[in-house]
């Protein structure tokens, strides 16, 4: 299938598609049109909401707030209207980091001086504040992503030939642009305009969540609606486990439109003033909320390295009109 010298994660995907049924990407690609017409029937019914609420507002429903109505719907509430409330935290400024080092190892190779590397990255992008957050966490301890980058050796060496995009945008449009959901995709290799299948490879520095596989699903689906063709296999990347690895067919496809529908009904029920359910889990701990919140789990503790969803970094949104509730 390749013929060319790729590292570690490279030869696991190419693995997993050697053994997989091409057949199983092609009835996907099938599937996208029809779930589609589904999907803006429910975005149209969702926009209508809207009418006489705020006229020509724009219901937005990127991965972020799908994964936080699937939590709580005050969590999405709070999270909405605070958008940048509270530190990132260390765990989720670990998480960044391990983006950027994956971004590095595919554009140019090995990475010699972690932190200064990844400061000279994040510069680039005009993420100066998380450079801030970076030299104080550098200065409490040197080392806090050395692990990090190495584990992102992994990904040396991916053959040019299958084209790896890093942190691209997948947008779908519904009920004429009134209702947009958006995911920004950590890792692509292959697909249309290559020879190769298409992969899209979620990042991930923390432990593996059942969250994790709806993750990959939206985006494939998001992706499939992109280019007209599913991907061939999503796989979640963790530094301290195995590749993922999930063949992309028509039921994970179908099992991420009905999740999407679900959301976009729920957040544009939210928008126009239902009021939130409250529903008490782990993510009390990151919760805007929790301090006030007569529902906020028993156990909610400090979360670990700091306030903020250890997996959380702020989801890219197309630029456009905002409404909220
Ligand atoms: S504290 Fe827990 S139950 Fe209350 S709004 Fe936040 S996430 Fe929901």
């Amino acid at each position: 299938m390749h013929g060319e010298v790729g590292g570690a994660l490279f030869d696991e995907v190419v693995a997993e598609l050697e053994v997989l049924d091409p057949a199983l990407a092609v009835s996907a690609t099938g599937a996208l049109p029809g779930l589609r017409d589904r999907l803006e029937q429910r975005a149209s019914a969702a926009a209508a909401l809207l009418d006489g609420h705020e006229e020509g507002a724009v219901l937005r429903v990127p991965k972020s707030r799908l994964a936080d109505l699937q939590q709580c719907e005050r969590l999405a509430v709070a999270r909405h209207a605070r958008p940048d409330a509270g530190p990132p935290g260390l765990a989720a400024l670990r998480g960044v980091a391990l983006d950027r080092f994956v971004l590095l190892e595919v554009a140019q190779g090995p990475i010699v001086d972690p932190v200064e590397e990844l400061l000279s990255v994040l510069d680039v992008q005009g993420e100066l504040d998380t450079c801030d957050q970076v030299v104080a966490a550098a200065s409490a301890d040197p080392g806090f992503v050395d692990d990090l980058a190495a584990a992102a050796a992994a990904w040396r060496g991916v053959p040019r030939s299958w084209w790896p995009r890093l942190q691209s945008p997948a947008v779908a449009q519904l009920a004429d642009g009134r209702v947009v959901c958006s995911g920004k995709l950590d890792v692509e290799l292959g697909g249309v305009l290559t020879p190769h299948p298409g992969v899209v490879v979620e990042v991930k520095s923390g432990a593996p969540r059942p969250a994790h596989v709806e993750e990959v699903a939206l985006y494939a689906l998001l992706v499939g609606w992109r280019d007209g063709v599913a991907p061939s296999l999503v796989a979640r990347w963790y530094p301290d486990e195995p590749t993922a690895c999930m063949p992309v067919d028509t039921g994970l496809l179908t099992s991420a439109a009905a999740r999407l529908g679900d959301a976009i009904e729920q957040w544009a029920q939210l928008v126009v003033g239902r009021r939130p359910e409250e529903s008490p889990g782990p993510w009390c701990r990151w919760c805007p909320h929790a301090a006030v919140c007569p529902s906020a789990a028993a156990t909610a503790g400090p979360t670990p390295g700091g306030l903020a969803d250890p997996d959380d970094e702020v989801e890219w949104e197309p630029p456009g009109d905002e409404v909220g509730p």
